[in-house]
């Protein structure tokens, strides 16, 4: 059995901000990225094993912007740089000239940061166009692959890429499967907040569908101490019973199963390791 293990790497704090209309943009939490960081690539130091020591990090182009430092970091420590669009916009809902901008600004400032060919490409909460085929194109035009499609079925892959037109870019789904009735993603809130046995069996699911699958994550998920809460103060703009909402909902990202996660991420591991990069493995593109 193999296992990727993608992360999605983004300051959510910032990102939340954006979307909930508080600012354009503004400085991110770098004490808490690097924090985050150590983390993660501890956890790949523990339980990676001998392959999967270094994993892939789709990474926004806002942070290469204000961390270019965090980047090459990343990307000296031997794992993946890829690309998670330049801020953590819905791009489903933007026009395709603005998709076509932001995703050579993320890819270029990001193979800057890196020093690295920058290959593969995530939408922001897998938000990208299916109603028609121009935002792939887009994609296509910049990047070797993509990692934006959840599907349960490996069919559906190939019949988008012939609705499309894709010629070179290679799409490596995220497995949905479905539990007592719930389609389920194998990553993010899905495998923190179920207890172990739901990421089990959907890797189980994956597996007999057909899929090489990765568990893919975020930076708030791996720290505890709530460093990317957004506070009262930052809410306050909201009202009070919006931010009231916010605030609570904070709890589902910040506080709830996250100081369980590496040990239930550790379970998923298979005996060998995790299998490294998404490049060494089922992207069939060179590393590094
Ligand atoms: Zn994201």
């Amino acid at each position: 059995m193999s296992l990727h293990l993608s992360i999605d790497f983004e300051d959510v704090a910032h990102d939340q901000k954006r979307d909930l209309g508080l600012w354009e943009t503004g400085p991110l939490r770098l004490d808490a990225l690097w924090h985050s960081y150590e983390q993660i690539d501890g956890f790949l130091a523990r339980h990676g094993g001998p392959r999967g020591r270094h994993a892939t990090f789709f990474c926004t182009g806002i942070l290469a912007s204000q961390a270019p430092d965090l980047i090459a970091r990343i990307a000296a420590d031997g794992h993946e740089v890829c690309c998670h669009y330049y801020f953590h916009d819905e791009m489903d809902h933007q026009q395709i000239g603005t998709v076509r901008d932001m995703l050579k600004r993320a890819r270029d400032i990001l193979q800057d940061a890196s020093g690295q060919p920058v290959r593969g490409f995530r939408a922001p909460k897998f938000r990208i166009d299916r109603q028609g085929a121009e935002q792939y194109r887009a994609v296509e035009e910049v990047f070797r692959y993509d990692s934006s499609f959840p599907t349960g079925n490996l069919n559906d892959v190939e019949a988008w890429r012939r609705l499309c037109g894709l010629e070179t870019l290679q799409i490596l789904p995220i497995f949905t499967g479905r539990i007592a009735g719930r389609r389920l993603r194998l990553g993010g809130s899905y495998l923190k907040l179920f207890p172990g046995w739901v990421g089990r069996s959907l890797l189980t699911q994956a597996e007999a569908a057909g899929f090489a699958p990765h568990v893919y994550l975020h930076p708030y998920e791996f720290v505890s101490g709530g460093a990317f809460r957004l506070s009262a103060a930052d809410l306050r703009p909201l009202g009070l019973r919006k931010s009231l909402l916010r605030r609570l909902r904070q709890h589902q990202w910040h506080t709830i199963g996250n100081r369980g996660l590496p040990a239930k991420l550790a379970g998923l591991v298979p005996a060998g390791g995790l299998a490294g990069r998404l490049c060494d493995g089922p992207a069939k593109v060179a590393c590094g």
